[in-house]
């Protein structure tokens, strides 16, 4: 028995099996590059759902833990704490909002927005109580919890967790035309990803955003954007939205906020909607602390100095259409933005799942996603030439 195989099965007899990973088993990395036990090295093209986009142990990034670590590390919100303010200002400054409320996992922003858009509905629109409707769309993933949850298409998210919350009403993805139809006057927000990254990396229609943008604003619906997985550089922009020039009322970030080192997430979005949230009624222990402040400032600042964002829209092109030019029946489709590609397979030649075992047997860290897509998000710091050394092994899959 592999050391590799001695540690799954040990890790078997005690850790919840909510996850079914990969048989590898990673003990350290640097940039693009992962090393397991054994000592095998692997290019990282997960980016840990684009956590890390920053690359592994970002020197930037490690700096700015060790120092605010010695400094001042966790405090609450019962006191002010001198790192968020900066932290909080540089995130209104890019993303154009108003006010940002820091909390820690992805689920936690969006279950602030959540509850964030029903009080605007109540105080603000004038949605009657307990009959504010959110709008989501079909194969969405916004996170885990049990409200999150409750408005997910897909079954195994949901089997076994009810009773569910009520108030989500669920439309076809990238179908404007729907999203008007379904809108009542007890509707208060619609919450979408630009791109749907779990579902597939499903890019919408030109124009859809846009098409979004106009009925939200005609209809007095606020246009809520999840762009946990898609912002912060991923797609060849700073956000996914800023290809459709619009700018939405509310926008939740997460993931590569923490610097590929922790849980940092935000949500943001006008005084008008977020100056209801008053003092008792949301908050977080951990939401906003000194260390989270410190490295997603340091974060945010990175992705500007480095221009990840431009680096992301050049090699994504490059590497889209490196792609395309694999020709195998196995490859049904190819689509994404900037460096997030999924690649869809024909399962009956070759599932996602053995096609991602395939790759981490060679050398490249991926994931399927829904059995027939394979996800490419590598580090946005990684080079042209690590990127063909990705794209040789993934030519020698076909
Ligand atoms: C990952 C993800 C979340 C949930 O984030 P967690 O940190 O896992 O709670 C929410 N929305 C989108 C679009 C995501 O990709």
């Amino acid at each position: 028995m592999t050391p590799t195989q001695a540690f799954i099965e040990k890790s078997g007899h005690c850790t919840a099996p909510n996850y079914k990973p990969l048989p590898v088993v990673l003990e350290r990395a640097h940039g693009v590059w992962a090393w397991d036990v054994e000592g095998k090295k692997y290019l990282d093209m997960m980016s840990a759902y684009s956590a890390v986009s920053l690359g592994h142990a970002h020197p930037r990034i490690i700096k700015a833990l060790c120092q605010q670590a010695q400094q001042l590390a966790v405090c609450s919100r019962a006191y002010h704490a001198a790192p968020l303010l900066p932290f909080i200002e540089k995130l209104c400054a890019i993303t154009g909002q108003d006010l940002a409320l820091p909390m820690n996992t992805g689920a936690e922003a969006v279950e602030t927005a959540i509850k964030a858009a029903r009080r605007w509905g109540y105080q603000v629109k004038g949605i009657p109580e307990n009959k504010a409707e959110i709008i989501v769309a079909k194969e969405n993933f916004h996170g885990r919890t049990t409200t999150i949850i409750s408005f997910s298409s897909e079954p195994s998210y949901q089997a076994g967790f009810g009773p569910l919350t009520p108030g989500f009403k669920i439309i076809p993805f990238g179908d404007a035309a729907a999203l008007e139809a379904a809108i009542t006057p007890n509707t208060c927000a619609f919450l979408v990803e630009p791109i749907q990254g779990e579902a597939g990396i499903i890019v919408p229609p030109a124009g859809y955003l846009k098409q979004v943008r106009a009925t939200c604003t005609a209809q007095n619906v606020l246009m809520i954007l999840d762009e946990v997985q898609s912002g912060l550089g991923r797609t060849g922009r700073m956000f996914a939205y800023e290809h459709a020039e619009v700018k939405p009322d509310g926008l939740i970030l997460g993931k590569a906020l923490g610097g590929g080192v922790m849980a940092v997430s935000a949500f943001l979005a006008s005084r008008e909607v977020l100056s209801l949230l008053t003092p008792g009624s949301h908050g977080s222990t951990f939401g906003g602390n000194p260390l989270a402040a410190a490295v997603g400032l340091e974060a945010l600042k990175i992705i500007e100095d480095e221009r990840l964002a431009e680096r992301s829209a050049s090699l994504g092109a490059y590497f889209m259409e490196q792609l395309k030019a694999i020709k195998s029946p196995a490859i049904k489709a190819i689509r994404g933005q900037g460096l997030w590609i999924g690649l869809e397979l024909d399962p009956s030649i070759m599932p996602a799942r053995l096609a991602s075992e395939q790759l981490l047997a060679k050398g490249l860290l991926t994931k399927e996603t829904h059995e027939r897509t394979l996800r490419f998000a590598p580090p946005l710091v990684i080079t042209k030439e690590e990127l063909d050394y990705g794209l040789s092994i993934i030519v020698s899959l076909f």
